[in-house]
């Protein structure tokens, strides 16, 4: 060993930096903080921690568990006893309910915290969509992180205060709603329904024209993607429904006064639904 094994308390402190000079290491460990960070909040700051205990132990093989079994206890013991005081709570992660993630996913990232009115709201319409459609599922996309409201949650511009929620269309043959695990991009089903037209699409416009070829076989449900819009946009907690202009037209929903629009120059709205708080 080139250099002494620092002691626990500022191994913890000091991270990728402790027991001195690492090289390349060090800028490795410092990439994986940054991009846990901006995915899942904590994610960094544990890997941070894991790092430190590693190089305190003097087995650098140690991160990877370390950081796994931290992070583990602190999403699922630890933030949602803590993220209540900072006035958010975490929607439920086991499928089942009326309303489950649309993959594990999102409460695994610890994206699926948000202001409790905004969960009474998601259960609200999740209660309403069972009653007329039995067996129905509303499956969440991302909501928020657990804390601070100046934190936004990539690549969502406005996902950054808990008063916003995203939620999976409906697609025939699926009890849940999402055409996939990852809830987002599945384009195809909906331009079916409304048509490809955006001549000048703004850079905030994904396609993902890659992507669609998997998502050939399904068909958006309209009854059912209909009423989950609409369920929302006569909500009384819910101030604003974001929806695809084409699609607000096609299903029946242009006399609804709380829907806006997507535009060309927006993300995409004709993949999920979102909707944020009066
Ligand atoms: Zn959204």
């Amino acid at each position: 060993m080139d250099h002494a094994t620092p002691s626990l308390p500022t191994a913890l402190l000091l991270g990728p930096f402790a027991g001195g000079p690492h090289g390349a290491w060090v800028i490795l460990h410092l990439v994986a903080v940054a991009g846990l960070t901006v995915l899942t909040q904590v994610g960094g700051l544990v890997y941070w921690v894991a790092v430190g205990a590693a190089r305190a132990a003097g087995r650098g093989w140690l991160v990877v568990p370390v950081f796994l079994v931290l992070y583990g206890v602190v999403s699922a013991a630890v933030l949602p006893v803590a993220a209540p005081a900072a006035g958010r709570v975490p929607l439920p992660c086991l499928s089942g309910l009326n309303l489950e993630p649309a993959s594990p996913l999102f409460c695994l990232l610890n994206r699926h915290y948000v202001r409790p009115k905004v969960a009474e709201v998601a259960f609200d319409v999740a209660g309403d969509l069972a009653r007329q459609f039995p067996g129905t599922r509303v499956a969440f996309l991302d909501g928020a992180f657990p804390f601070l409201d100046a934190f936004p949650i990539l690549p969502h511009l406005t996902h950054n205060d808990g008063r916003k929620l995203d939620l999976a269309l409906f697609y025939e043959g699926r009890a849940a709603g999402g055409a996939w695990p990852l809830g987002y991009l599945a384009f195809a089903p909906g331009a079916a329904v409304a048509g490809e037209a955006c001549p000048e699409a703004g850079w905030r416009r994904w396609d993902a024209a890659w992507l669609q070829p998997l998502f050939a076989d399904a068909v958006l449900d309209q009854a059912r993607t209909a009423a989950l819009v609409r369920a929302l946009a006569r909500h009384p907690d819910v101030g604003r429904v974001f929806f695809d202009g084409r699609l607000t037209w096609a299903l029946g929903l242009d006399g609804e006064a709380r829907i806006g629009r997507a535009g060309c120059h927006a993300a995409r709205h004709d993949d999920h639904v979102h909707f944020r708080l009066r």
